[in-house]
């Protein structure tokens, strides 16, 4: 499914769902002032109006008082070619899955319409774009000023997943900043390092150290557990190299 036609399906889905606001950016000059890293994703396939992004924001609020704020920010690329790092050798089928993050964050809302939990507030990102190949692909060694002012250097173009939701996460991050207890959560399909680690087929949840203080992922894998939807606890780690002479 396309973004655009994403944009369409949320809407509906949620067209009488009282306690859940919905909010779309289409604008392309919005996303490329405000999201400039998934502009840069998003620079090969907006050429192609069916294919041009779309930042989805979806809110929950209780009824009553409200005690704890969850932001989810999730990846929605609706096709993964690689870009201009193109995925070669036949590894490309299958990437047009590379939008569950997102899926997972839509569907966690449909969840909320339905039961309705008091004292929680949800806000929730859909990075919607596709990483296309085109003329004007972004490439690695680019550097792209994010949101939050910080210089990001391109390793990989296959690497978009970061790109799509960093600024998205940061958006939410302003807004959620003077909610009550607020906890982020990115959700991707970044398989990589889940595969190298765990296998493939299985979930990784990774802290930063205030959710490891609050130990978050413990708690969301007994949770897990429960459900039968079992995953690891992985570690954030300084990418080394390390060479060993013996
Ligand atoms: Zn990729």
């Amino acid at each position: 499914m396309s973004a655009p036609n994403v944009e369409l399906y949320v809407k509906q889905v949620f067209a009488d769902t009282s306690c859940i606001k919905v909010d779309i950016i289409s604008d392309e000059q919005v996303i490329e002032k405000e999201y400039p890293l998934l502009a840069a994703v998003n620079r090969a396939a907006k050429c192609t109006e069916r294919h041009r992004a779309r930042v989805i924001f979806l809110e929950y609020v209780p009824e009553g008082p409200v005690e704890t704020t969850v932001v989810l920010v999730g990846k929605g690329v609706t096709y993964d070619t690689g870009g201009a790092d193109i995925k070669a050798g036949g590894v490309m089928a299958g990437m047009h899955r590379d939008k569950c993050g997102a899926a997972a964050v839509a569907g966690f809302f449909q969840v909320l319409a339905r039961l309705q939990p008091k004292g929680i507030k949800v806000i929730g990102g859909m990075s919607m774009v596709r990483n296309s190949v085109g003329p004007d692909s972004y490439v690695a060694d680019e550097i792209v000023t994010s949101r939050a002012g910080v210089r990001v250097r391109v390793g990989n173009t296959d690497a978009e997943g970061r790109m799509a939701m960093a600024d998205v996460l940061c958006h939410l991050k302003e807004k959620a900043e003077n909610e009550p207890d607020p906890h982020f959560f990115t959700i991707a399909t970044l398989t990589g390092h889940a595969c190298l680690s765990v296998g493939d087929g299985y979930s990784i949840v990774l802290e930063n150290g205030p959710a490891r203080r609050a130990e978050v992922g413990t708690s969301l894998r007994q949770a897990g557990d429960l459900v039968g939807d079992m995953f690891e606890i992985s570690t954030i780690r300084r990418e080394v190299s390390v060479s060993i002479q013996i």
